[in-house]
């Protein structure tokens, strides 16, 4: 594959903005999860939806070209290698999971020259709910105050546009949910996430009263055939319809003012204090777990004497 590279006035390199068609064929040649992990809901987004879905930002909205994309919950990278042969300019893609960071990086390199995606191995659901419950553990015992990561130092990583299939939240409750918080917490301009229709007022309402959206709007409804790779479902593949959601962040977050130079290098340091956050994050997952481990053994003897 080529990356079909063209040298403009400046001598620099540029990706040629593809046409919709041409971006479907390019994206079917895409590898997917050869092994996809249902607990994380590992499902590929269609190479005709990861089409429509960057066809609107692109023409639409004007959200793709030249713009900074995170793809949260990356996997195998359609949506992340789509933003770029759009011109994209900055391109990060989170995911929880290596395998699926492994699968990206060989499409990656499958382009001449090799597409730059930046990875990086998150756990978006653990960060957001360490995050939310920061209020209510400072007036828990102080025992983890130490190791934990308070409000103030959460350093997002930013981008102008934040793209997403995100789990449905049908294996881990309240994924979808979590993903859309982060999602909107990353977003300088707009979000845009895939979301089954039948969720669609659920979302809405999320997206504006919980998490204080400007505005949630559908932007272009799908169908979706789901293959059975998980073999729960009775029939080979079945029919989702899902509608592609553009959300707006709150206007406070907009720093329009920065310069660019001053953005990039705000979001590498993101990245790297990002990093240490993460650190620090499993750390206390971990104390807290063994915490829970030594109250359980205490209850349970304690529950034992009483017999
Ligand atoms: N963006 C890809 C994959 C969508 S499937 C595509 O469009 O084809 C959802 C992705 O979210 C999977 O790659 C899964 O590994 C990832 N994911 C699930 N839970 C996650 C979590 N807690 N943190 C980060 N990524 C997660």
């Amino acid at each position: 594959m080529s990356a079909r590279s063209r040298v403009d006035d400046d001598d620099e390199k540029v990706i040629a903005i593809m046409k919709p068609k041409q971006l479907q064929s390019e994206l079917q040649d895409l590898r997917t999860f050869s092994n996809p992990k249902q607990n994380l809901e590992q499902y590929a987004t269609t190479p005709l939806l990861a089409t429509k879905l960057l066809q609107v930002a692109s023409v639409e909205f004007n959200d793709i070209e030249e713009k900074s994309v995170i793809d949260l919950g990356v996997g195998t990278g359609v949506l992340a290698i789509g933003a770029k042969l759009m011109g994209a300019g900055h391109v990060l893609g989170i995911d929880v999971d290596a395998d699926a960071l492994e699968e990206c990086k060989e499409n990656l390199e499958m382009y001449d020259p090799e597409l730059e995606v930046e990875l990086c191995l998150m756990d978006v659901v653990e960060l957001i709910r360490r995050y939310d419950n920061d209020e209510d553990e400072d007036e828990d015992e102080d025992e983890d105050e130490a190791v934990s990561v308070k409000r103030k130092d959460y350093v997002w990583p930013r981008a102008d546009t934040v793209l997403t299939n995100p789990p449905f939240g049908t294996r881990r409750k309240g994924a979808d949910v979590a993903f859309l918080a982060a999602a909107m917490k990353m977003a300088e301009t707009a979000v845009y996430s895939f979301h089954k229709t039948s969720t669609r007022e659920y979302i809405e309402k999320v997206a504006v009263k919980k998490l204080g959206a400007k505005s949630a709007k559908v932007v272009a409804e799908m169908k979706y055939g789901l293959k059975n790779q998980y073999g729960h479902h009775r029939k080979d593949e079945v029919e989702v319809f899902v509608d592609v959601w553009r959300i707006e962040p709150s206007s406070s977050k907009a720093k329009k003012d920065a310069d660019d130079d001053e953005k990039d290098e705000m979001f590498e340091q993101n990245l790297r204090d990002l990093a240490a956050n993460i650190e620090e994050l499993q750390l206390s997952a971990r104390q807290r777990k063994d915490k829970e481990r030594n109250k359980n053994s205490r209850k349970n003897s304690d529950n034992r004497k009483k017999w």
